[in-house]
């Protein structure tokens, strides 16, 4: 069946509609460059995202703090990694660009902390 999807790699947003030519491949028409059949086929096939959440910390004072995804993650991976994060706690004090899932599920992809937390300000 055929699908339009909008490409997110540049600016220009080309509309592409992807057809499939009956023999497990597709065609690609309206994108501009090469990048946007690799986008695109990657979204019909094994759409990824980035994910962001917050995750509860063992501190009152600061109860959560913001996560994200190094790199975008498959999609079916999405509700197990929410599932993992809503069940941990961090460890204060917390520093931006901390590492707290390593390689989930051997996707290469891990989480990391996206505020630094308490603020140590050198005088
Ligand atoms: S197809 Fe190429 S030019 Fe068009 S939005 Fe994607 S990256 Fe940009």
């Amino acid at each position: 069946m055929e699908k339009e999807i909008i490409c997110l790699s540049c600016p220009n947003g080309c509309h592409i509609t992807v057809q499939p030519t009956g023999d497990g491949q597709y065609q690609f028409l309206g994108a501009k460059c090469e990048r946007g059949e690799v986008y695109a086929h990657e979204e019909i096939t094994d759409p990824k995202r980035v994910v962001t959440a917050v995750v509860q910390t063992d501190s009152e004072e600061m109860s959560y703090l913001p996560v994200k995804t190094d790199k975008p993650i498959s999609k079916k991976y999405i509700n197990p990694l929410l599932e993992k994060l809503y069940s941990q706690k961090i460890n204060l004090p917390a520093k931006c660009g901390q590492i707290i899932i390593h390689n989930f599920m051997q996707t290469g992809v891990n989480v990391v902390i996206t505020r630094t937390y308490p603020l140590v300000f050198k005088k």
